[in-house]
């Protein structure tokens, strides 16, 4: 049997995050990964670093998180590719427009500055090269991009350096419970803890299964899509308001396109297959914003398995109903810019019992329906 104060299940960000977040109280921690840390939907997202358009009860934690990301090399010894080039939602009518302004004026009321009404003319500046039946858009200059791979094996590196213990290729098959701790099983090796984390992304649900709670999280696989180098004409990460599109252009000239644009997967075997009605519609939005990229190639999608819940935010909570267990999954395609700030709030749970953000909102318990 191994041993240590906590065991973690999942070594994407969040896993890895909280992994760091405990071994620098000094907590021994023991993380268990099924494939490498970073293989799934952490490793192979589009490095959104967005505080822009969050659901409202998201933003105090996106803010929280977006500071750690301002001194990310300090935190994680990598600068993790993190370029702060912002990004912006696009208008692409009036009635968008409006949207944005009521949008703007609500978080006002509740003391928030970060999300920028853009007009036509300072659109142009902005993304000089869209399409001139933009309006304007919503802007968030603080915002970026980052290399998912490297930010994920940066996490889980600082953690190993502070003494984790974290195991690869350990996918856990079974949870007991003995009279003072948590038994993970996995393969032919038993490991135990008092205490227990489950940050299993789009596999959350199962885990929380065998801890006895239940979420109704389902799975989704998202697409990104490469194309060949073109020359420098995009600084921001660009959004649409109303259509699925996140359309950024990488240093070494790339232009990296997603935004929800889904795979069919057999859930059984979780082997998603592109589908080439969607990759056209993504293809159709990209030429109506920039029409000057027409010839562009496409060189390579690639899937992404997401845990989505029905209302899109997170399950950030201590169980339900059983003693010493914490959730944080089900980011719903948004949680790698939280990653850095959710590693740092169950830690909070667990060495303090409570949280210094609000996550009311996040607690497994609103999906029971006699609560
Ligand atoms: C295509 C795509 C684009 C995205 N773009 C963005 C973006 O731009 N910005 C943004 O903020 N977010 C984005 N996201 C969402 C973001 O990637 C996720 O919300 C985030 O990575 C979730 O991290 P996680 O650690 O919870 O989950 P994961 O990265 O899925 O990690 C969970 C880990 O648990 C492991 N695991 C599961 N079951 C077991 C088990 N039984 N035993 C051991 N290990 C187990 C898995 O192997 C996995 O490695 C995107 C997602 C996709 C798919």
């Amino acid at each position: 049997m191994i041993s240590a104060d906590v065991i973690i299940i999942g070594g994407g960000i969040v896993g890895c995050s909280t992994a760091m977040n405990l071994s620098q109280y000094g907590k021994s921690v023991i993380l268990l990964e099924k494939d490498v840390a970073g293989r799934q939907a952490s490793g192979v997202n589009a490095g959104g670093v967005r505080q822009l358009f969050r659901d409202i009860c998201e933003i105090p934690l996106s803010l929280a998180s977006q500071k750690l990301w301002n001194q990310i090399d300090s935190l994680v010894s990598s600068d993790c590719g993190f370029r702060p080039c912002g990004q912006i939602s696009l208008a692409e009518n009036e009635k968008e427009m409006h949207d944005f302004e009521v949008r703007v004026e609500l978080l006002k009321s509740m003391g928030y500055s970060h999300e920028k009404l853009v007009d036509k003319k300072q659109l142009k500046q902005i993304v000089p090269y869209v399409s001139s039946h933009c309006v304007g858009g919503l802007y968030c200059p603080e915002d970026g991009v980052a290399d998912p791979y490297k930010t994920t094996r940066a996490f889980f590196n600082k953690a190993k350096q502070l003494g984790a213990q974290l195991f690869e290729f350990h996918p856990v098959s079974a949870i007991e419970r003995t009279a003072k701790k948590w038994v993970a099983v996995a393969g032919s090796k038993r490991f135990s803890a008092p205490i227990l984390v489950n940050c299993a992304g789009a596999w959350g649900g199962h885990i929380a299964d065998m801890v006895g709670d239940h979420a109704p999280l389902s799975k989704m696989a998202s697409v990104l899509t490469v194309t060949a180098r073109t020359a420098k004409f995009l600084d921001p990460v660009v959004l649409l308001e109303g259509r699925k599109l996140s359309f950024k252009q990488m240093e070494n000239g790339t232009v990296v396109i997603g935004g929800g644009f889904l795979a069919k997967m057999d859930i059984e075997t979780e082997k998603p297959v592109i589908d080439f009605t969607e990759l056209k519609t993504m293809a159709q939005t990209v030429i109506d914003l920039f029409p000057f990229l027409k010839q562009l190639q496409i060189v390579r999608s690639w899937p992404g398995i997401m845990g989505m819940m029905p209302d899109h935010i997170p399950v950030i909570s201590p169980s339900e109903n059983a003693k010493d267990v914490y959730h944080a999954f089900g980011f719903s395609g948004h949680g790698f810019q939280l990653g850095p700030i959710v590693g740092q709030i169950v830690s909070e749970l667990i060495l303090e019992g409570r949280s210094s953000l609000p996550i009311d909102s996040f607690l497994i318990d609103r999906f029971t329906e006699d609560k």
